[in-house]
This record gives C-alpha cells, structure tokens and sequence, in this order.
C-alpha cells in the first residue's frame, strides 16, 4: 500500500468525479434532444445508442512546445504534443476536466493516459440522483441522430428548451453550455437553473448539488474545486448572453458544415417553439436570438451538499463569482493542457487526497514520500 497521510475529518469521499457522466456523454457527443410536442414543458429527447456509437469526438486542441521550451531546439528530444493535442483534439475541454485538473494535476494525467478508474458505488449514487433530480423538471425522449452537425444542433435545441422552462417555470436542471474560456473552448451541463422568487431581482442563480457518503462538512479543497466548477458555468452562461456566440469559429474548430440540411425529425423537435429550422445555421441564428433575450446570472452562486442516504441537506455554501480568481484558476488548468509545463501533485497540505486516489501506487510523489 502507498503511504500517505490520513485523511482528514470530512473528505470520506473521493470529491471529484473525473468526469461525469453528464458531461461525458456532452464530451462524446451524446448529449439528448428536445422533443417538439413536449418541448415548452421542457422535456428533451436522448441520442439512441446507435447515434451515440457513430458519433465522432467533438472539440479540438492546440498543439505545445512541451519539452523544448528554455532549451535549443536542437539539442533538445522531440517537442512532445500537449494533452490537450493528444486527448481533447477536435474536442472542447469539459469543465470537468478543468475541475480534475484542479484537484490533482498528476492524477489528471494519468486518467488520461491510464483511463477513467472503476466508478465506485458512492459516484455511482451522486450520478443516480443527479438523474432523479433531472426527472423531477425534465422529460427526457429518444430521438435519431444522422450526423455530428445534427448532434449539435439538439444539444442547441436543449439550450433553448431548458432557457424556455427557466423563464416561464422558473427552474431548469442539465442545461447544456458552451463557449471559449481563455482561448478554449470550453462545455458543461449547470446542474440547476433558478429564477428568484422575490422580485428583489430578475437574474438567475446558478446552482450546484454534491451528493455525500457520511453526514461530515465538506473541505476546504472540495469547497474550491465546487466554487471553480460553478465560476465555469456561471463565466459560459453569461458569455452566452453578452457576446455574440463566434459560429465561425465553431463551425471551423468543429468542421462542421453550417448548410448541413435537418431531418424531418429534428426539424419538428424546435417547431412548437416558433422556430422553422432547415439547417443546422439556422438552429445557431435561433440559439443566437434565445442567448441575447436572457439575463445575466447573478453573482452569488450556490453550492448545495446532500446526504445520499436520503438526499437531506448538510450545508447550502453561498459565495460571490471572482473573476480575477477564475482567470487565474483557468489559465493555471491550461498551463497543465496546453503543456508549458510538468504536471503538479497535490500540495502538501492536501496530500490526503492520495488515500483516495486509484493511481497512488503509480505515482512518483507517493515513491518519493515512502523512500524518506
Ligand atoms: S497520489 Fe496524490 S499526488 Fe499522486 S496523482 Fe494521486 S492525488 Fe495526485
């Protein structure tokens, strides 16, 4: 066994899910659609899994100097190509790889170079009533997807439906977003949406649930990486909605086509919205329309900790959106991405987290640890 030091009173579990599966299925391009007739009632249709096995990678990644950097290019071994060009190429960064990121940097990279460990029964749980809370606003449907462009356009058209519930129901929960963070694009499903009920103000409040093994407060650690998670979204929401989304750089980044023509079947998902899209452009101008009728969120954003065992509540956690934090957090994660520099371990006031991780008896720093 790796040595490492005990964790501490309320870090049980394993704090971050590597990915989740919501924004894994976001990241593979298998994100569900929105069923026309049920669409003002906010429900969504799901890929079928012949759609999800076709479906190539979405986003796309930068190649780095990693390696050769400081050094003479000649001299130096071959320039090795960042994380970011090896496993997120043509894809866009989830916000949970940044919020892994943040936990542990080595541990990031050996999930990318090892694979996802086996999800536990406590991850499992937290993915279980995240489902359950979705169903309690969402109605999920199947529907056909041909292609990527097709793909899209219903991960558009789920961002449309879900902002409609928000503004008339005053609630929407796995609402897909997507945007460019610090020359990134970057995706993520928010949790939960939720209009005010006083009339104090007219913003949304962008909401988080965590789920929870033992009735214990979270860390402090834990806590950031939650605030982090949250500043993504609530940074993508407001993006959305105060600049004009780039659909040419999109369209390249992605390679997609914008003329692409939509089936019958798509093409009927958005119509009782108003909306008679004949292409996937024409989906993009009606997200672009939606984006800029929408309110910014507010700046106070809410991190909610539940008991699994029957879903009480152990702490609501407030706190105020700091973007110069947020641009600091997100520009350290790219450092580690883009490969301007090695991997980080857990600092050694969080070292406990190693007690938790399925990479210990890989890792150099536990090595190291041992041999003193
Ligand atoms: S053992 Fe610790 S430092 Fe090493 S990858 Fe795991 S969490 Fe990070």
């Amino acid at each position: 066994m790796p040595s490492a030091a005990a964790p501490r009173p309320g870090t049980e579990e394993i704090p971050v899910e590597i990915v989740s599966d919501e924004e894994m299925a976001f990241i593979d391009a298998a994100l569900a659609a929105a069923a026309a007739a049920a669409a003002a009632a906010g429900a969504r249709p799901l890929l079928t899994s012949a759609a999800r096995r076709t479906a190539p990678p979405l986003s796309c990644a930068a190649y780095s100097a990693a390696g050769s950097a400081g050094g003479d290019i000649e001299d130096s071994p071959l320039p090795r190509r960042s994380f970011l060009a090896r496993f997120r190429e043509r894809r866009a960064l989830a916000v949970t790889d940044i919020t892994a990121t943040e936990w542990c940097e080595k541990q990031m990279e050996f999930v990318l170079e090892h694979g996802k460990p086996e999800r536990t029964e406590a991850m499992k749980a937290g993915s279980d009533r995240h489902a359950q809370l979705e169903q309690e606003v969402v109605e999920r449907v199947d529907v056909d997807i041909r292609s990527v462009e097709e793909l899209w356009a219903v991960k558009f058209m789920n961002f449309i439906i879900g902002t409609n519930q928000l503004m008339f129901e005053g609630i929407t929960r796995e609402l897909p977003v997507i945007g460019v963070v610090e020359g990134s694009w970057m995706i993520g499903i928010i949790d939960e949406i939720r209009m005010p009920m006083d009339s104090i103000s007219s913003q949304p409040i962008l909401v988080d649930t965590k789920t929870r093994v033992r009735p214990t407060i979270p860390s402090e650690a834990q806590k950031r990486n939650g605030r982090l998670q949250l500043m993504c979204y609530k940074h993508l929401w407001d993006t959305l909605i105060a600049k004009k989304f780039p659909a040419e750089h999109f369209f390249s980044y992605f390679d997609l086509d914008p003329n692409y023509l939509l089936s019958d079947d798509i093409k009927q998902y958005i119509s009782p919205l108003g909306f008679n899209a004949k292409t996937f452009e024409d989906v993009l101008n009606y997200f672009n329309v939606t984006c800029q009728a929408l309110p910014l969120s507010q700046e106070l954003l809410l991190l909610r900790y539940e008991l699994q065992a029957d879903h009480s509540l152990l702490e609501e956690y407030q706190f105020t959106y700091d973007s110069r934090w947020f641009k600091d957090q997100i520009q350290e994660a790219l450092n580690f991405w883009q490969g301007s520099r090695e991997p980080k371990f857990a600092t050694e006031e969080e070292r406990w987290k190693c007690s938790f991780c399925k990479f210990a008896s890989k890792c150099p720093m536990i090595a190291s640890t041992s041999r003193c």
